[in-house]
């Protein structure tokens, strides 16, 4: 079998309307530039120097709402992406996005640039957690978007997060039950991390909100992962990718205030 290659490109989407507890974009918006396509042409053209010709090469659009940025920027993104497609040096694109900023049209125009895999974060199968992180969407987005993108022939990916504000280790077991049922092909497991100027960081500093230990959230993370492998749906991270933001507490550059656990297991 070929060796899979992923070049990751992250599109932050600035000017989020949504505040979702976890996430910084609000407060690094002003600091952030937008991905251009020559910014995508660079990254694809130095990524594909170092890979051998005959891998199997995808270009990733990280960052969680691709479809929800301007469609304008999504398609020129994209477009650099389908030229590689098209001459042979890349095989496939995978994007992260919401589950509410999933529907036919959208999914037609992403089946054009020869996009193969959507991955959908959802986070948790309770409303009430969704509420409480102010994710702006509910599960039964999920449930949608879920059956649209697979009856479109795409490959499903769901990502999933351990330890939200008043989430349990049966609320996030519930959760892998929920995800199973609408058959992803893969999943990401990602523990909370509180990142500076969050409101899970006032949550945190004022006591409000407690993350889990590395053991409580090693514990979780092993139960779940134990459930998708028993239904052949590949784990493929559990963890953030470690970044200079992302990195140790007392690290000077990390952004992270507190973690459940190391940046990648
Ligand atoms: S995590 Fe939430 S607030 Fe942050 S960019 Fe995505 S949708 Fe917007």
């Amino acid at each position: 079998m070929k060796k899979q290659f992923i070049i990751p490109i992250f599109v932050p989407h600035l000017g989020c309307p949504n505040d979702c507890v976890f996430c910084n974009q609000k407060s690094i918006s002003g600091e952030k530039k937008q991905v251009t396509s020559e910014d995508v042409r660079k990254i694809i053209e130095e990524h594909l120097k170092y890979i051998k010709q005959d891998s199997n090469v995808e270009v990733a659009f990280f960052g969680g709402s691709f479809t929800a940025i301007e469609e304008k920027k999504q398609n020129e993104l994209l477009e650099v992406a389908f030229e590689f497609i098209k001459s042979g040096k890349v095989k496939s694109i995978r994007i992260s996005t919401r589950p509410d900023f999933i529907n036919k049209d959208i999914l037609k125009r992403l089946k054009k640039y020869k996009v193969k895999t959507i991955e959908l974060g959802v986070q948790s199968s309770n409303d009430y957690i969704l509420k409480r992180a102010r994710r702006g969407h509910t599960f039964e987005d999920v449930k949608k978007a879920s059956k649209l993108i697979r009856w479109y022939g795409f490959n499903l990916g769901h990502q999933m997060m351990v330890g939200l504000p008043e989430s349990s280790k049966l609320d996030e077991i519930n959760t892998a039950k929920q995800l199973i049922k609408l058959k992803p092909k893969m999943v990401r497991i990602y523990p909370v991390l509180v990142i500076k100027n969050t409101k899970l960081e006032k949550d945190y500093l004022d006591g409000t909100y407690k993350p889990y230990t590395v053991v409580q959230a090693v514990e979780v993370c092993k139960d779940l992962v134990k459930m998708f492998v028993k239904k052949n749906i590949n784990v493929i991270r559990i963890g953030l990718q470690p970044t200079e933001e992302i990195s140790e507490v007392n690290n000077e550059k990390s952004e992270v205030v507190a973690r459940t656990i190391s940046p990648s297991i």
